[in-house]
């Protein structure tokens, strides 16, 4: 599967999950106002039959909406025509409870309209889960007529218990969610280890193959006895073997010190030095390679201040694998390099305007093995390994490396050293 592949199906996946977690909040929403209602329906079923049973209706046409009051959110009052007898209410409203379902606690309270308070009240527990003592801090709802109040101190608590199922199914789908998000995460991690590391055997053997077919042709070559007689065709072969052995243990020594590490943190053995003076033996030693292009490279620009604490070595391998890049990856090298102190760091910057890179790739082109295919293909050769390790190099010196490219447009990599 290639990487835009499963990144499509990171996305969806992602949307899906998204999706399907708004739908079960939706739901438990809707079920939450469900229940609400359902309360409501039955609160005013058994207040309705109090009112008939008592005689207190105040008029026949008797709904929710038209006689019962919320003036606080758990505190449901009805006026009534008169006060009727404390305990009979309170006996045949706890019946009514029962009757209709209404398993929470309630403070029953009658509201003498002429004395300006509360008559009594009476605390009905139909459920014997709760304990409820706040009679005495009860808010007073001040009316011109008699009422009754039925205060709930747990209605909330007694839907959400309601709900009790629906609330654990949706954590669990949630959590199957979240379970399946990081599954994708972990298929699409090693989905893209896989890619890598296949691209990785792939450029491994074209990498290998060619110097050894030459070798084994070279090597064939010297091994007529006729070759003794001609020393110049001798030497022109020995040359090739050379220049493959070199090239090869150039890769295996790289692939070597990725490797090295990926275990062992890079310990640069700190020196002061002239970083221009290192760039310039780094740039002559490029030049042949841009030269085969029919390219240059240029020192454009030198800061007089140039002095650096660091590896030398290290820091040598960075640039030469930054100008190796700038080469391979231009078709007719321009390649510019200056240096330069902003605030507290020595900046080194390797300009190209070769092909670019893709604005996606800037980050990820740092990570081992990581390569930029157009489908299947590959414009150059290469382990992608190169940057991994410039950048280890640079961590390593607390550093910075920067990336500024654009697909066409060439490329420009800056290394931020600090002064120390
Ligand atoms: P390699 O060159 O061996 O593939 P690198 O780690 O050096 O590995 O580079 C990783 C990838 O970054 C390359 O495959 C190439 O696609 C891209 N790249 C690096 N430097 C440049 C550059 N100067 N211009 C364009 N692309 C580059």
């Amino acid at each position: 599967m290639r990487a835009k592949t499963l990144r499509l199906l990171t996305i969806l996946s992602t949307l899906l999950v998204t999706l399907i977690t708004a739908i079960q909040l939706y739901w438990l929403n809707t079920t939450y106002n469900y229940e609400r209602k359902q309360f409501n329906i039955a609160i005013t079923r058994v207040i309705k039959s109090t009112l008939i049973n008592f005689n207190l209706l105040n008029n026949q046409d008797f709904s929710f909406e038209k006689n019962i009051q919320l003036p606080a959110p758990d505190y449901y009052i009805v006026p009534v025509s008169h006060l009727p007898n404390f305990d009979s209410v309170k006996n045949f409203v706890t019946r009514e409870f029962f009757e209709f379902n209404i398993l929470t606690d309630c403070e029953l309270l009658f509201y003498n309209a002429g004395h300006n308070k509360y008559e009594t009240g009476f605390y009905i527990d139909v459920s014997d889960q709760y304990k409820f003592s706040a009679k005495n801090n009860f808010p007073g709802f001040n009316r011109a007529y008699h009422y009754l109040g039925f205060y709930f101190p747990h209605r909330e608590h007694y839907i959400l218990q309601h709900m009790l199922k629906w609330i654990i199914s949706s954590f669990l789908l949630l959590m199957v969610l979240i379970g399946f998000g990081i599954s994708v995460f972990y298929f699409y991690r090693q989905q893209f280890l896989n890619e890598t590391q296949k691209d990785f055997v792939n450029n491994f053997s074209h990498e290998f193959k060619t110097p050894l077919a030459v070798m084994k042709i070279a090597a064939e070559v010297l091994s007529r006895p006729s070759i003794t007689e001609q020393p110049q065709k001798l030497h022109n072969y020995t040359e090739i073997i050379n220049t493959q052995v070199t090239h090869l243990q150039k890769q295996l020594n790289r692939m070597l010190m990725v490797a090295y590490t990926d275990n062992h943190k890079l310990k640069p053995e700190k020196e002061k030095f002239n970083a221009n003076e290192l760039l310039e033996i780094t740039i002559h030693n490029m030049l042949p390679l841009a030269e085969q292009k029919n390219g240059k490279i240029i020192f454009e620009n030198r800061t007089a201040d140039a002095f650096i604490h660091a590896d030398k070595s290290y820091i040598l391998t960075a640039i030469a694998n930054l100008l190796e890049n700038a080469v391979k990856y231009s078709v007719k090298p321009e390649i510019s390099v200056s240096t330069y102190i902003e605030g507290n760091e020595f900046c080194i910057r390797v300009a190209d305007k070769g092909l670019g890179i893709e604005k996606v790739h800037h980050k990820k082109i740092f990570k081992k093995f990581y390569r930029v295919t157009e489908g299947d293909i590959h414009p150059s050769k290469g382990f992608g390994l190169g940057l991994n390790f410039v950048k280890k190099i640079i961590d390593a010196h607390r550093g910075k490396i920067l990336l500024k490219s654009r697909k066409g447009f060439g490329s420009t990599f800056i290394i931020k050293l600090p002064v120390t």
